[in-house]
């Protein structure tokens, strides 16, 4: 190959991004380098605790080490090409990848209140909305993204630099305490990827975030929700939306594929940790999926599982097609549930001013508009 078929079309030589590589493939980089084999777990402290974006400044690395590395990789293949600030203070990313690829991360700052034996206290948490895929092909009929098709899977170093960048825009006082595979795509469609990007989160030699404060949102890719948490203990979170296959059949078409029974018995036999549920998010559709009768299905089907719902406003987009329940409505639904003994919340719609909310992601749109403004 020439010189020019290795070439971006910017004319930069194509190089690994060495974020795709979890310590078993550095380890085999540091031994083909002829460094020692502990060089690997120094290397990868640089790349996934420290965030080091340049091998300059992995300064206890052998300098010739460092220009081997240099040679062969690059560090992170994704910047943050703009940020939009809500008034709520939630912060949506546009994030440009090395191929013009562009996809969302949200970051979502929260209170929350705790009761500890000292009485309450106010929990500041500040959770990474993270995208798995850029587009998504689940083709779920009342999601923005759905409309971009599936442009293609992110990679490892993709799907891991998110955090990176939004550490970036941080405050000082501000630190990032949960995940959340809500984003764009499906992140059970991404299996292998997906799963590398998450030990190098949850690994001690990588990011060292615990397991527990990782969620994945899946459409319900049956066979690949068991096969998750046996490989990462992290949480999940089913997208149900329906109580009828008629219905989810269409708002879901995964369904015709996977049908409610056979998700619900996967939801049922998943090994969950003591007291651990799983959640079941419900986007409150107006005239659609929000009558009283539905609610008591739902108490119905989530009864052998160890479940909570979490009841979404619909973000309307252009074009949807949807009106969402309106507040009252939605109270109603909940109460049906907490009668049936069913833990449900109400999820509050964040960003909205900035179109960050769930299922407004939409970064081909995103991208094209601000095509004639770069980031300054
Ligand atoms: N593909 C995964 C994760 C991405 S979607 C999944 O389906 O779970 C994250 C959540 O946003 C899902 O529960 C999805 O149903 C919800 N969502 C999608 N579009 C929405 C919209 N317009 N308003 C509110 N929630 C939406």
């Amino acid at each position: 190959m020439n010189q020019i078929d290795s070439s971006t079309e910017h004319g930069i030589p194509e190089l690994t991004d060495i974020r795709d590589l979890g310590l078993q493939e550095l380890e085999a980089v540091v031994a083909e380098a002829g460094e020692r084999s502990f060089r690997a777990k120094q290397l990868a402290g640089w790349l996934y605790a420290r965030g080091a974006d340049s091998f300059d400044a992995m300064l206890d690395l052998p300098k010739p080490f460092r220009e081997h590395l240099k040679h062969h990789f690059r560090i992170g293949s994704a910047a943050t090409a703009h940020v939009a600030r809500s008034s709520d203070g939630t912060r949506k990313l546009l994030i440009r990848l090395a191929d013009g690829e562009a996809i969302e991360s949200v970051v979502i700052p929260s209170r929350e209140m705790e009761m500890t034996p000292a009485g309450e206290k106010l929990n500041q948490r500040i959770t990474l909305c993270m995208s798995s895929q850029a587009g998504c092909a689940m083709a779920c009929e009342f999601c923005a993204t759905a409309r971009m098709g599936l442009h293609r899977n992110l990679g490892v170093g993709e799907i891991v630099s998110q955090v990176f960048l939004a550490r970036h825009e941080l405050d000082a006082d501000e630190h990032l305490t949960n995940y959340v595979f809500m984003g764009m795509g499906e992140p059970l469609a991404n299996y292998q990827r997906l799963v590398k990007a998450l030990i190098i989160m949850t690994s001690e030699w990588g990011m060292g975030i615990s397991p527990r404060r990782i969620t994945v949102s899946t459409v319900g890719i049956v066979p690949m929700m068991e096969r998750l948490l046996a490989e990462v203990p992290v949480r999940i979170a089913v997208s149900l939306h329906a109580t009828t296959n008629e219905l989810r059949n269409r708002l879901a078409p995964i369904n015709k594929r996977y049908p409610l029974e056979a998700l619900l018995d996967a939801c049922a036999r998943l090994p969950l940790k003591q007291r651990e549920r799983i959640t079941f998010e419900y986007v409150m559709l107006r005239g659609v999926n929000d009558s009283p009768d539905d609610a008591r299905r739902l108490v119905k089907l989530l009864a052998p599982i160890r479940g909570k719902v979490n009841l979404i406003f619909f973000n309307v987009f252009e074009g949807s097609g949807f009106a969402g329940s309106p507040r009252a409505a939605v109270e109603d639904f909940q109460a049906i549930l907490r009668k049936g003994n069913l833990t449900a919340t109400i999820r509050e719609s964040r960003g909205l001013d900035i179109a960050a909310a769930c299922g407004q992601l939409y970064a081909e749109q995103a991208a094209a508009d601000r095509e004639p403004h770069p980031a300054q």
